[in-house]
């Protein structure tokens, strides 16, 4: 009995210390990816307004000494993010009218989205939530029991999708139980996790969490969040054949960005091993017009290209669909 209590206890911990142990100080990411010059003074100016923040799980999957690393990209401050751009905005979908009770989104038909913390295990420089001040709150018992009395009212409802942040980010007792409260509503039969999770720390993806879901009377989906194909290495790769074996849907969205994955062979490369470990491809989005992200703007027209590219070099199946998020659509517009 022994060994293995203490091995569930042991998994059940990986995940919470990795968690905690995120980088967040420019100075240490660049000695431990051993990138000179950087000019630290700007950096620190720019995780004012938006913190840096890397799991280690993902940073050992960088190349040292690398400027260009894709993932390094993803989370590196820059100065640019200073610059103000016209026509971006702060709040680009204009989503705060679709909040007919605190913490969930009601724009879709047949959907809605709770924001179930603001918390996330790695800061995305191109994040369209970057400015929203919900940064560490967490959804408490008394705002769940209006979000459910919202959901039980409205029968046209059938999924609900935990976002946030990072929904995984949260307590898998937490979790758990309110699977089981929406279970209990009758005219809901899927439950959909938008997470970056299980790319960035995958012993998040253990026998806790995989039992809970697993248990459900709901569908579950898991739509995740990778841009390149080396943000997928083995054990990445083992957390995703996982949910799979378990049941549960797995399909990854990504974000078109330039210099990163603007590139059809880039795309083609991170599709075909998503599908190696059982993941289809979702969407690709196209970037939203982010205040302190243009610089990863990829204009329409290459973005078409890049969409026929794919389609001349993969099965149907592995091409995602190519959609941008607009601020008055009651749905993602393909484009
Ligand atoms: C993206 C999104 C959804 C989910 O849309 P799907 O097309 O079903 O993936 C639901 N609600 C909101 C507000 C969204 O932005
Ligand atoms: S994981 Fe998603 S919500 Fe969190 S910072 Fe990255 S893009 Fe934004």
């Amino acid at each position: 009995m022994g060994l293995s209590v203490i091995e569930s206890t042991d998994e059940k911990l990986l995940w919470k210390k990795q968690l905690s142990s995120l980088v967040s100080d420019p100075v240490e990411l660049c000695k431990l990816l051993e990138l000179n010059g950087q000019d630290t003074s700007t950096l620190k100016q720019v995780c004012e307004q938006f913190p840096l923040r890397v799991p280690m799980p993902y940073l050992e999957r960088m190349e040292k000494g690398n400027l260009r690393d894709p993932l390094l990209m993803q989370v590196l401050p820059q100065g640019q993010e200073l610059i103000e751009t016209p026509g971006y905005t702060a709040d680009p979908l204009e989503e705060a009218k679709f909040v007919p009770v605190k913490g969930l989104l009601h724009k879709y038909h047949g959907r809605v989205l709770v924001v179930m913390n603001g918390s996330c295990a790695i800061h995305c420089r191109y994040c369209f939530r970057r400015h929203f001040p919900y940064q560490e709150h967490q959804i408490g018992q008394v705002q769940w029991q209006s979000i459910l009395e919202y959901i039980a009212s409205d029968e046209s409802i059938e999924e609900v999708i935990f976002s946030g942040g990072d929904p995984l980010t949260c307590t898998d007792s937490m979790l758990a139980k309110r699977c089981e409260d929406l279970q209990n509503i009758r005219h809901i039969s899927r439950l959909r996790l938008h997470t970056r999770l299980p790319v960035m720390i995958p012993s998040r993806v253990n026998e806790t969490c995989l039992s809970w879901m697993t248990a459900s009377r709901l569908q579950v989906v898991m739509v995740i969040h990778a841009n390149h194909a080396q943000e997928i290495d083995a054990e990445t790769g083992s957390a995703l054949q996982r949910l799979v074996k378990a049941g549960v849907t797995v399909l990854n969205q990504a974000v078109l960005l330039k210099g990163i994955n603007d590139n059809a062979d880039v795309l083609a490369q991170l599709c075909k091993i998503l599908f190696v470990y059982g993941v289809l491809p979702y969407y690709l989005h196209l970037f939203d017009p982010v205040q302190g992200a243009a610089h990863f703007n990829v204009e329409e027209q290459r973005a078409l290209e890049i969409r026929e590219e794919l389609q001349a070099a993969l099965p149907g199946y592995l091409v995602p669909k190519l959609v941008v998020e607009l601020a008055h659509r009651l749905n993602k517009t393909a484009l």
